[in-house]
């Protein structure tokens, strides 16, 4: 913005009163009087005495500025005597001239800038107020970006751990079914025995043959064998009840210090009861630095890449091991989930962790198990880090600071 100059201070005509005002009068007046030799007097354009008296008879100078007469020196004196006077009362006036404009000048200028500093003033209060709106929107903005971020990643936590109870529900039904079966059909056996034994009370006078003939020393035996499997089927549908209380550990949302290898322990168990045939599950367990974490989502993360262990080796098409490993690991846990299975090429490599990265078929993976994985160990300032040959097999660790 330039500042722009009031013409003013260049175009203004002054007067001579301005040029002479009564004190430079009284100090230039007698002493033209004195060069003069004679009373002389100052005049303005009109003709009125700004100084001295005009004597009877006096000539007059003009005193002209920009050819403009603006006053006149008056003395009853030779006119050359007069006009030479009249000169060096020009040449001050003209002197006064310049020092008014370049006053008037000085002035306007600290004026305009003054105006100038006005308008930027103005002008930063009005971007200033912009950009306080603009960062409230920015605010608000990014406010709801972080609440989408978190809805979308409760989905994708859900997402993953509702394909993990439905698979561990088809599971579960599996296992429990054979035994449920078993003990149901030995319960009706005891009943018939029963009925054998209510068969006796109406012979006991002919006890000894009535004993041999109803063959009872041998459904004694059996109703001992009968009792002894029904209770391993109970214990067995017991335990898989237990496993699948520590597994559901998902909701439990406090922080706890614990050690993992019981963890590690319930989701084998888990995915023991619907390991398909040709793949076995090795534990390799070693004492672990108890750590701050969230048991529940842990145990998401182990059933998560366990289960994709168990599914790679299922997918190389011949037998193979799954292993985990646990060991303490300088300031924490280290766990190893070792497959033998088909391994990852480069590219599954670089995208495992991708949300819905799957190469499963439609209906079979959710690709979230990995993303929720990593995000869950991140959460707990651990990194997890896979390694993989294909067609040899994958390691997927898992740290976890203590
Ligand atoms: P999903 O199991 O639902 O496909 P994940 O996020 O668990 O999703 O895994 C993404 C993909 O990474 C899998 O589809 C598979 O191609 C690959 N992957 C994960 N773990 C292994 C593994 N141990 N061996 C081979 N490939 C694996
Ligand atoms: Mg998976």
């Amino acid at each position: 913005m330039s500042a722009t100059l009031d013409n003013d201070a260049f175009d203004r005509d002054y007067t001579l009163a301005e040029l002479l005002p009564e004190p430079l009068c009284k100090a230039v007046g007698p002493a033209l009087a004195h060069l003069l030799g004679a009373d002389c007097a100052v005049l303005d354009a009109d003709g009125a005495a700004l100084w001295g008296s005009a004597p009877a008879g006096a000539a007059r100078a003009p005193l002209t500025l920009e050819l403009e007469p603006i006053g006149w020196l008056a003395a009853a004196v030779p006119a050359e005597r007069l006009r030479a006077a009249a000169t060096l009362l020009r040449q001050l006036c003209l002197a006064r001239v310049r020092y008014l404009m370049a006053g008037a000048l000085h002035t306007e200028s600290v004026a305009a800038d003054y105006r100038a500093l006005l308008e930027k003033h103005a002008a930063l209060e009005v971007s200033e107020a912009r950009y306080k709106l603009l960062s409230e929107e920015l605010e608000q903005r990014v406010a709801a970006t972080v609440k989408l971020l978190d809805e979308r990643q409760r989905q994708l936590y859900q997402a993953e751990k509702l394909a993990s109870v439905g698979q561990l529900a088809a599971g579960v039904a599996h296992e429990i079914n054979n035994p449920i079966g078993f003990v149901r059909s030995n319960v009706a056996t005891l009943g018939r025995y029963l009925d054998t034994w209510r068969g006796l009370k109406a012979r006991l006078a002919d006890a000894p043959a009535a004993w041999q003939e109803l063959d009872l020393d041998f459904i004694l035996t059996d109703s001992a064998d009968i009792v002894q499997d029904s209770i391993a089927g109970i214990d067995r549908v017991a335990r898989i009840v237990a496993d699948l209380r520590g597994f559901s550990n998902v909701d439990r949302p406090e922080e706890e210090v614990a050690d993992l290898n019981p963890n590690i322990e319930d989701v084998a168990s888990v995915v023991r009861g619907q390991l398909p045939a040709g793949v076995a599950l090795q534990l390799d367990l070693h004492p672990l630095p108890r750590i701050l974490c969230l048991p529940g989502h842990i145990n998401q993360v182990l059933h998560s890449v366990i289960r994709n262990a168990v599914q790679a080796v299922q997918d190389g098409g011949r037998p193979g091991t799954v292993t985990v490993r646990s060991q303490a690991a300088g300031d924490g846990v280290d766990i190893a989930v070792a497959d033998t299975g088909v391994g990852m090429s480069a590219e599954q490599l670089t995208r495992v962790f991708e949300p819905f990265y799957t190469t499963r078929g439609v209906g079979q993976g959710t690709g979230l198990g990995m993303t929720v994985a990593k995000d869950i160990v991140q959460a707990h300032d651990g990194r997890i880090s896979i390694s993989s040959q294909p067609q040899a097999g994958t390691t997927v660790t898992i740290h976890l600071p203590a």
